[in-house]
């Protein structure tokens, strides 16, 4: 049986006469990557803010583990993990201290170390995040999220402006979150991305839900439409050969 961990039926956001999220409906099954794959604009972090009970909703259902957040938001609050802006962080404190400071937040005794280890930024300890480059920043981010152990991480577009390489180590970052059995959800704009990443994906266009599938069962019923790619497909791309010539390392440290 898989257990629906996020259900949303009918939400519904406008913005005054503006109908940002018309009428979408999914759910999240537990312990899987779900993706919300689309252009800038299309309500994407709205849809996100709201189930984190960051911003409300004009109508619709959510219900969170079991929670429905019109009743239980702060219930719903305890068992998830939100990836702040790093402009959040307060910029005199290092990384270490931000850690102690969100535990102390959340109640939680954490291991400030080994959540840096996990995120592969000791090094980085008593540096500021204001001296961290964008893949670490965003890696510091995410650790931010599992301080509070959640059954639930919401990542917004976690690697948009990041390179190939930082891109990459992100990625395993986010499947090793999900290794230890923590749902993921997520947004992107990238079709590699989602594509890589993603148990499921919902396209979402102009507010509406377009598909919802898996990866491979979406370009497998496009293929059935007798759909053919213009050119031969070639065995690499352009992203291979950068990352082939200038390595996976990571080049920021
Ligand atoms: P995405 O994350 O997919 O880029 P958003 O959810 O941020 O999309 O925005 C969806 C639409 O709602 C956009 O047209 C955006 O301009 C509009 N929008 C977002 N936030 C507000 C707001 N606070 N007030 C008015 N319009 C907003
Ligand atoms: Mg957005």
């Amino acid at each position: 049986m898989q257990n629906k961990i996020i259900t949303v039926q009918n939400l519904v956001k406008n913005y005054g006469t503006f109908q940002a999220v018309k009428n979408i409906s999914f759910d999240v099954i537990q312990g899987e990557i779900f993706g919300l794959l689309g252009p800038n604009g299309a309500g994407k972090s709205t849809t996100l803010e709201i189930i984190e009970t960051l911003r409300e909703k004009t109508s619709g259902k959510v219900i969170v583990d079991g929670f429905d957040l019109d009743i239980h938001p702060n219930e719903i609050k305890k068992i998830i993990g939100v990836q702040l802006q790093s402009s959040g962080f307060y910029p005199g404190l290092n990384l270490l201290e931000l850690i102690n400071l969100f535990s102390g937040l959340y109640n939680r005794d954490v291991n400030a170390m080994e959540l840096l280890q996990k995120v592969n930024l000791v090094d980085k300890a008593k540096a500021k995040s204001k001296e961290l480059s964008g893949g670490q920043k965003q890696r510091f981010s995410i650790a931010t999220t599992l301080i509070n152990n959640p059954k639930i991480v919401f990542l917004d577009e976690p690697t948009t402006g990041l390179d190939p390489q930082a891109r990459r180590n992100l990625w395993e970052l986010i499947k090793e979150i999900k290794s230890n059995g923590t749902t993921v959800i997520l947004t992107t704009h990238y079709m590699d991305e989602a594509e890589q990443l993603c148990d499921r994906i919902a396209i979402i266009d102009e507010g509406k839900i377009i598909k919802l599938d898996t990866p491979d069962g979406m370009i497998d019923e496009l293929v059935a439409t007798g759909f053919e790619r213009p050119k031969q497909v070639k065995l690499a791309n352009l992203e291979d050969v950068f990352i082939n010539l200038t390595g996976k390392q990571m080049r920021e440290e």
